[in-house]
């Protein structure tokens, strides 16, 4: 029997389908047919099939390599950034992040949720501790630590990078461990602010729509986490 939800599911998708996405970009990051975490090769293979119009690979960093903030989500959502090709945008999250990220002066333009927008980042890059969409948004530990060199490589190509913002405990787990800190040094808490050399790390809950469903996460508390980045950038 189809049930509401999935009736729903299913206008969602089609309407998300005709939607643009972005193309894979030739150098940014891993290959689109990356290989290395077998379930989620398999399990993106599987979406090329049922939706060949989305983008379906390691979605790559959003914003300049000139910037001196960094985002770190956990990674792709199936019908976010797994279908347009750009992070956080499509899914409930997105709704959230972006419209902070413009009150706060690291972006210009106007967020509709679609990577041809024309929305731009200011001294900003969103990118994600594991690069591929995995089912049920749970990647494994295996595949936090294999993708973990990618995001080393994102921090690589930030010579000006002096805030990391850790969208939740498994991207904050990822980036200390990419930053070369123990965790006993830098615990995971809600607007926590953790000394890593010539740069500081945020943590945040991450702003999915079940965090701010349940209240785990308010506007104001996400608000917050940017408002003292942006305090300190300017400070200097
Ligand atoms: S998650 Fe990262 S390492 Fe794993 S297949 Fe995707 S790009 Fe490759």
């Amino acid at each position: 029997m189809t049930t509401t939800t999935s009736r729903t599911a299913n206008r969602r998708t089609s309407k998300a389908s005709a939607q643009t996405v972005l193309k894979p970009a030739a150098n940014s990051g891993p290959d689109h047919d990356c290989p290395l975490c077998p379930r989620l090769a398999s399990f993106r293979s599987d979406i090329r099939e049922r939706e060949p119009g989305w983008f379906n690979g390691p979605v790559p960093a959003f914003g300049s390599s000139d910037a001196s903030l960094l985002i770190v989500g956990l990674a792709p959502g199936l019908q976010g950034a797994n279908r347009t090709g750009r992070p956080f945008t499509g899914d409930y999250a997105g709704d959230l992040l972006y419209p902070t990220l413009l009150d706060y002066g690291f972006a210009r333009g106007v967020y509709k949720a679609r990577p041809d927008d024309g929305l731009e980042l200011l001294d900003c890059r969103i990118g994600n501790a594991v690069h591929c969409v995995p089912p049920q948004n749970k990647p494994t530990p295996a595949e936090i630590n294999t993708c973990r060199q990618f995001l080393i490589a994102l921090f690589e190509s930030m010579p000006r990078l002096r805030a990391i913002v850790a969208l939740g405990r498994i991207a904050h787990d990822s980036t200390i461990k990419a930053l070369g800190l123990r965790a006993v040094q830098a615990p995971f808490s809600h607007g926590a602010v953790h000394e890593a050399g010539h740069r500081r790390l945020y943590d945040s809950y991450h702003c999915s729509r079940y965090n701010t469903n349940t209240r785990v996460l308010t506007p104001e508390m996400f608000r917050s986490v940017f408002a003292r980045v942006r305090a300190d950038l300017d400070a200097g």
